[in-house]
């Protein structure tokens, strides 16, 4: 499979927009050609386009080549433009499992491009028969979501390997909540699998939503189709200069992933023994679903009592279920009191 027999024509044919900093890559001198205000003031100059610097720190943090590394104004930017890069409005489609992130469905309607949804097992589980049987020759993406909100399970890796196998298109595999998951997801196979996209983020684990700041992996020929797809300059130069700094400790994180970890063992044991649950799902994210008989009464009662949850009860496969997060022990005390009492 070639990369670019899957690329839209116009984007194959496409000259990017080159910058000023494109042309003149030197570090010192007398900038006079980019038409910025020269008084410093630390935000004056355009941020590097191609955000060398934090591409190199993060391909060595997740053991990759900087040049398998596209990074994003959060996932959603990748999220869109993988439609906009391979998919023909009106044309192509694209396959999804059901329940899952919202933001699939959301870049496929305003990409105009079909979205079909192949409902998991009651137990969350993806079957690759299913998903390959709703492919067919215009399908250009299939996505999947491992950790997969809103059910927070790991999806089984043999189904994941076959559509990876067996799918002549793009496979996109959301990663967002892996580091809770105790294993390394799909970022050691990149190169085994030419038409892999792994999603990741710095929104979860690495405590940085705020920032937006989110993470393809692929091989180089579909990163460089990124970047010249994506807005010149996406990435702010504060995310830039603040994320840097942030991934210098690593190990402040590690030990917050791990107490995240051990509470969500502890309030998975717990919300078992409650008698409002009917049923606690099993989760390798830093989140729970759980299934209750009466979720809109249960979902107010907490927000009567300042604890709010996500009611995912009106989801096709989720029904009676609301997803809670896993907070500091001192919250998930309180949540968990509180249901005590329902
Ligand atoms: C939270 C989340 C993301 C992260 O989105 P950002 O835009 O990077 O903040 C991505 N995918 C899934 C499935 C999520 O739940």
């Amino acid at each position: 499979m070639e990369i670019k027999d899957l690329l839209r024509e116009n984007i194959r044919r496409m000259a990017p927009y080159s910058t000023a900093r494109d042309e003149y890559q030197g570090d010192i001198g007398i900038y006079l050609d980019a038409n910025e205000n020269p008084y410093e003031n630390g935000f004056n100059r355009y941020p590097d386009p191609h955000q060398k610097e934090l591409r190199q720190r993060i391909a060595r943090l997740k053991g990759v080549d900087p040049a398998q590394v596209f990074i994003g104004n959060g996932s959603d930017e990748p999220i869109d433009l993988v439609y906009r890069m391979f998919c023909e409005p009106r044309i192509h489609n694209a396959v999804s499992i059901t329940p899952t992130y919202g933001m699939y469905k959301v870049a496929a309607a305003t990409n105009d491009v079909e979205f079909r949804e192949v409902l998991l097992g009651a137990d969350f589980s993806v079957n690759a028969e299913n998903v390959l049987a709703a492919t067919d020759e215009n399908t250009r993406l299939v996505w999947l979501c491992s950790p997969n909100n809103p059910s927070a399970n790991l999806l089984d890796r043999n189904e994941i390997e076959k559509i990876l196998v067996r799918f002549p298109g793009i496979v996109v595999i959301d990663e967002a909540y892996i580091d809770f998951a105790g294993e390394a997801g799909f970022l050691p196979v990149l190169k085994t699998y030419p038409n892999l996209v792994v999603l990741q983020t710095l929104s979860k684990a690495w405590g940085l939503a705020g920032l937006r700041l989110g993470l393809a992996f692929a091989q180089p020929a579909v990163v460089d189709v990124m970047g010249k797809v994506k807005y010149p300059y996406n990435i702010n130069c504060i995310t830039q200069k603040l994320v840097m700094e942030h991934l210098a400790r690593p190990e402040t994180v590690a030990a917050q992933v791990a107490e995240l970890v051990a509470e969500r063992k502890k309030a998975l044991e717990e919300l078992a023994k409650l008698s409002v649950i009917r049923k606690v799902f099993p989760a390798d994210a830093n989140f729970m679903l759980i299934r209750v008989d009466a979720p809109r009464k249960v979902y107010n009662a907490l927000i009567a009592e300042g604890v709010i949850v996500r009611d995912r009860s009106r989801i096709a496969g989720c029904e009676g279920c609301l997803r809670i997060t896993v907070g500091t022990p001192a919250e998930n005390q309180k949540m968990l009191a509180l249901l005590k009492t329902m």
